[in-house]
């Protein structure tokens, strides 16, 4: 189509894409990129829709984080396997909202650190700033069982329920038919937030259901995610551009407990396991990583797989996160070096307030953190590797990456060479 041919709509997001990969191709402070989309509103707006499919779906780099889809105001987007699909983008009424809340377009406003609340004193040794961490595990053994480490994210949301503190939690849920497959939840009982006990490591799209809470009017509301998802609330929380529906995230998510995580896996990796082991799919009752891969099995085996024959099922788009630790999480969760226990990193004053509640009703056991030394020294080396790369927005795309031949998120900086054309440069 030629340049004259295009709509008005077309000619002003080709307009802000300019404005975008100038901004980009000349080294602006990433905190300024936003200016290429938000300038636009003073001059009445323009499909911004468009632009983050073709800047961000289009070119893989979409971590599926459902920010875009639970802002928009017309509900322009549908979800469809780990994507925002643009079934009605006639109905955009060019707020720019989606654009503004994707964590990969552009890195978190620099206030969002005060905006947050984070407890004082604050502590930074790498894995985001926290006041202070320990070592828990759920006294309650039904959550001990259940939990995927220590039971302490599902008993601590349950108590906060049954106090009246939260109305309801944004949670994963499993399809029956094949429980590692994550669909979102809005539980609003305690037998709820008990079902979604566990990780899945296949990618979950819990804060699809922010949607369902806000049509139901359910709050005030926690939110459990890995932390694409913890980053995409809090662009929909305190993104600069106000509207109603910003709003209503600003004033109702009260909690948000962000889940440690190198990369999720591509739903292979449950065929892979279930062909290996040769068991149905839905008899995979938990998967964990500890260095190794532990399967549980319906019949009670426990089966050990290596870590490195999960590799070819690590999400390509987990490349353009950065953020190991749940650095925006009121309280940051993971089960790292340790076995039947949780780190918890308690960052802000929502957190603290959260988990010392848990604390005065004795859920917990509890140990100092120095006293598995190896735990918090493991959380500061994945926290600096995760972090340790270019903005997504000046990474190649998936398209790229196939072309480099080095799809994989954990491995693709280390063997980056761009001097060889991206290729392993070893
Ligand atoms: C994809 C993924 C990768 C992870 N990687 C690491 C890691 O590298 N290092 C580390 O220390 N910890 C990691 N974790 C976190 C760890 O597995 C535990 O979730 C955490 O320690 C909390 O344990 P718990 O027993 O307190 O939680 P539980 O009481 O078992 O509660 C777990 C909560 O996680 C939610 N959930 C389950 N699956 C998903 C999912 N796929 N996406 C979002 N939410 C989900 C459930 O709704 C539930 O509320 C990862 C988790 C996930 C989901
Ligand atoms: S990363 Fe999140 S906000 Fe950005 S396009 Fe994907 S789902 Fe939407
Ligand atoms: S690695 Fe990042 S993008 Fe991938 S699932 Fe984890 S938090 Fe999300």
């Amino acid at each position: 189509m030629s340049k004259e041919e295009l709509s008005n709509d077309d000619k002003l997001v080709l307009a802000v894409k300019k404005r975008y990969r100038d901004m980009l191709a000349e080294g602006v402070d990433p905190y300024e990129w936003a200016y290429a989309w938000r300038s636009e509103i003073n001059r009445g707006g323009f499909r911004a829709v468009d632009f983050l499919m073709d800047e961000i779906v289009d070119t893989g780099k979409c971590v599926g984080c459902a920010a875009c889809v639970t802002i928009c105001p017309t509900d322009v987007f549908d979800y469809k396997d780990e994507h925002p699909v643009d079934t009605r983008k006639d109905a955009c009424v060019l707020c720019e909202l989606c654009a503004d809340v994707c964590p990969v377009l552009r890195p978190l406003d620099k206030d969002l650190h005060t905006l947050l609340g984070f407890k004082q004193p604050i502590i930074d040794e790498g894995f985001g700033p926290y006041n202070y961490a320990v070592i828990a595990r759920a006294k309650n053994k039904e959550f001990l069982d259940k939990g995927q480490d220590g039971g302490v994210t599902s008993a601590l949301l349950v108590h906060l329920l049954e106090q009246g503190t939260i109305n309801g939690a944004v949670l994963g849920d499993v399809l029956p038919e094949n429980p590692q497959i994550g669909v979102q939840k809005l539980a609003t009982t305690s037998e709820e937030i008990v079902q979604c006990s566990g990780s899945r490591y296949t990618y979950s799209p819990n804060t699809v259901a922010l949607t369902e809470a806000m049509r139901r009017d359910v709050h005030p509301l926690a939110v459990v995610g890995v932390p694409c998802q913890v980053d995409g609330v809090r662009q929909q929380q305190y993104s600069s551009i106000r509207l109603e529906v910003a709003k209503w995230y600003q004033k109702n998510v009260s909690l948000v407990i962000g889940l440690f995580c190198s990369e999720s896996f591509t739903h292979e990796h449950i065929t892979f396991i279930a062909k290996e082991l040769d068991v149905d799919p839905e008899d995979i009752v938990r998967v964990n990583v500890k260095g190794k891969v532990i399967i549980e099995l319906r019949d009670g085996r426990e089966i050990i797989m290596k870590l490195k024959d999960f590799h070819p099922f690590a999400r390509p788009a987990c490349l353009y996160c950065l953020d190991y630790s749940a650095e925006h999480a009121d309280i940051g969760v993971g089960g790292i070096g340790l076995d039947g226990w949780t780190f918890v990193a308690v960052r802000t004053e929502a957190g603290h307030k959260a988990f010392q509640a848990g604390v005065d009703a004795d859920l917990f056991e509890i140990m100092e953190v120095d006293e598995v030394p190896k735990a918090k020294s493991l959380l500061i080396r994945l926290s600096d590797m995760k972090r340790n790369k270019p903005l997504p927005a000046l990474m190649p795309t998936l398209q790229e990456r196939i072309e480099m031949g080095n799809t994989n998120p954990k491995t693709f900086y280390k063997d980056y060479n761009p001097s060889n054309g991206g290729k392993n440069g070893k």
